[in-house]
């Protein structure tokens, strides 16, 4: 099936034929016609699929196509999480929507609201908002929801985390009753299940991800590691990675300036997003990431959310994440559209039940593989229910059997290949050896 197939006018189809996209992703498939149609829907699946363009492409083809008197006004509200998402969805408003007449525009928290309040003054037909702005916005009698024909919640499982799902009915209830509403969703939760049962009038509905799934485009591997080690492990990675780029995940602010400016003294142009960074930072490490000038972004959970990084090689988890689901959500930054992505977890002993819960959720055993000269002390124990893949592996044995890949430089004591690993990092890469 052809984006033609699917009704997209020409305008939208120059578009995405200069963005060299050639066939539509199976959210877009099961989405566009429905949207177009005026259905209400409610779709699961994550970001990297293609859910942007499964909901902007005929939100613009609507607008376009409506009678001239309905032009003008604001018929489209897209809200969305983040700072950051609510940015890129109004890129890729702008992109797709380039051989169009319509204007749209992204207001969030974190800057000032009087820039905002005047563009808006202006006129625009798509808002795409963060949801507290939005309220302030609103108060403050800069932005008219009276005539939205279509309302997009994405990322609602995120929403309902962050708290913000109040707000969002708030929101809802300064739209008018008749109107088009898309809910998107990575997970689909007794509580979405419920909000959807809410905002929604007998939806249609799109399921691309299977529940928890991680992409299969993204290799996973585990690297066990002692937890005083992995700053410096995490440079030899990065040393070894330099032509390509990673965005490196803490698990807090705290953790992600500390391992930014360690990288920075290494020489590893690398910056942090986080919560307490200004939106103007936040903003020029993105795009200083983006344009290939940083080779590393270090972020929280929650400021990376929903960053879209075209092509992306590989996410690092210096820490895991408290939440499983998480996890899933972090490595879907990689592996987009296609691609091939690699996520590399750095596990310390401490973190075991952290791991078995993301290896339960996901519903996989990851590879472990050590590096050399970073092998640690006591064996990252398997999850106790994993089936043994081969005679004689026994649980948290790293001697009775499991796989090792043997270096094919002299091996050395642990601390020889500790030494020679750091003095190495330029030329050459962490040594891998499986250990599952
Ligand atoms: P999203 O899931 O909306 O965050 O999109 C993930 C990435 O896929 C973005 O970089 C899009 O530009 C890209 N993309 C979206 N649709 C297509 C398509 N049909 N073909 C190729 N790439 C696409």
């Amino acid at each position: 099936m052809s984006f033609q197939d699917l009704g997209l006018i020409k305008p939208l189809l120059s578009s995405l034929y200069d963005q060299g996209y050639k066939n539509p992703t199976p959210i877009q498939k099961g989405s566009i016609q429905t949207v177009l149609a005026g259905h209400d829907l409610m779709a699961t699946a994550q970001t990297g699929t293609g859910k942007t363009a499964a909901f902007t492409l005929p939100i613009i083809q609507k607008l376009t196509t409506a009678p001239k008197e309905r032009r003008g006004k604001l018929r489209a509200l897209i809200l969305t999480p983040t700072r950051e998402l609510a940015g890129q969805i109004q890129e890729s408003v702008r992109k797709y929507g380039k051989n169009t007449q319509l204007r749209s525009f992204a207001v969030f928290g974190g800057v000032k609201i009087g820039p905002q309040i005047k563009v808006l003054k202006n006129g625009i037909d798509i808002l795409v908002a963060t949801p507290g702005r939005l309220l302030d916005l609103h108060q403050q009698r800069a932005v008219d929801l009276r005539d939205i024909e279509v309302f997009v919640l994405d990322e609602a499982d995120r929403m309902l985390d962050m708290g913000f799902i109040p707000d969002v009915k708030r929101i809802r209830e300064k739209l008018p009753e008749k109107k088009q509403t898309l809910m998107f969703s990575a997970t689909f939760s007794g509580n979405i299940r419920e909000l959807a049962e809410t905002m929604l009038n007998d939806p249609e509905l799109v399921d691309v991800a299977p529940r928890n799934s991680t992409a299969k485009s993204v290799s996973q591997t585990v690297i066990p590691v002692e937890k005083a080690r992995k700053l410096e492990l995490l440079k030899v990675i990065a040393a070894d990675n330099q032509h390509i780029q990673a965005l490196v995940f803490t698990k807090t602010k705290h953790g992600a300036n500390k391992v930014a400016k360690s990288l920075n003294k290494a020489g590893i142009r690398a910056d942090a997003i986080h919560g307490n960074k200004s939106q103007a930072h936040r903003n020029r490490a993105l795009k200083q990431f983006k344009s290939g000038e940083l080779a590393i972004l270090v972020a929280t959970d929650i400021a990376s959310r929903g960053l879209d990084i075209n092509q992306l090689p590989l996410v690092i988890n210096f820490e895991l994440p408290h939440v499983a689901e998480d996890y899933v959500h972090r490595i879907g930054r990689t592996g987009r559209a296609g691609n091939d992505g690699h996520a590399l977890s750095l596990v310390s002993h401490d973190e075991a039940k952290l791991l078995h819960a993301i290896e339960k959720l996901s519903n996989q055993n990851i590879d472990r593989e050590e590096i050399e000269g970073f092998e640690p002390v006591n064996q990252l124990p398997f999850r106790k229910e994993r089936k043994p893949q081969r005679e004689g592996t026994g649980q948290g044995d790293r001697s009775k059997g499991s796989k090792r890949r043997r270096p094919s430089r002299n091996r050395r004591s642990n601390q020889n290949r500790s030494n020679q690993s750091r003095s190495n990092q330029k030329s050459a890469g962490p040594r891998r050896r499986k250990a599952a």
